[in-house]
């Protein structure tokens, strides 16, 4: 194999190592990164670079931010008595769109044992630090409507309910048919599903 080919297939597998890049498609991104004018592909790499110095995670609820303490964490006319639990922080931008105007906590992901994601891997924990200093007042379980993120939301709420027992537990459930996604449901949907929520049981 030349040395191109071999730049060209390491290229090719930088891409995949996105979630969303099938290996047909990184394969067209490593040759349209190659055809890109030399300055532009310095441009993209600048801003890479950039990117990579920049992000951070809230050390309060997980989202992304460029500072230790994410915007919405920080921002003090929001409703600080009630957190809004979401399994990706794509979620956040579907929860911000329905109207949302409390706090958050982003799990990164879903438990799921079959493939060793139990909730020690998650960003659990942080959440019952929250709520351990007696602010919250209630939590939503906004996690997605299938069957992992319906047993995830159950074990956040078996916990609180052991742990902080006069912390209410809700759910957008109104309107919301199994199965949904919070990312895909339209935002009046869910600002109606939020308005709506109901008592997690
Ligand atoms: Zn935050």
């Amino acid at each position: 194999m030349s040395s191109f080919y071999f730049c060209l297939e390491r290229l090719k597998e930088a891409f995949y190592t996105l979630p969303s890049v099938t290996p047909k498609y990184a394969a067209k991104l490593a040759s349209d990164f190659i055809k890109l004018p030399s300055e532009a592909r310095k441009k993209l790499l600048n801003e890479l670079g950039d990117a990579e110095g920049s992000i951070k995670i809230c050390s309060v609820c997980g989202n992304y931010s460029t500072e230790e303490i994410c915007d919405i964490c920080g921002d003090g006319k929001r409703d600080s008595s009630l957190i809004c639990v979401v399994e990706e922080v794509m979620d956040v931008t579907s929860v911000e769109e329905a109207g949302f105007n409390g706090m958050y906590h982003i799990l990164g992901g879903r438990i799921d044992p079959l493939n060793k994601i139990l909730p020690e891997n998650l960003n659990i924990d942080s959440l019952f630090k929250r709520l351990e200093t007696g602010a919250v007042k209630e939590v939503i379980l906004a996690t997605n409507l299938n069957r992992k993120g319906i047993a995830t939301s159950r074990y956040i709420y078996n916990e609180i309910k052991r742990r902080f027992g006069d912390v209410k537990i809700s759910h957008p459930a109104h309107g919301l048919s199994e199965g949904s996604e919070i990312i895909y449901v339209n935002p009046h949907t869910l600002k109606e599903a939020l308005e709506e929520r109901r008592p997690f049981e």
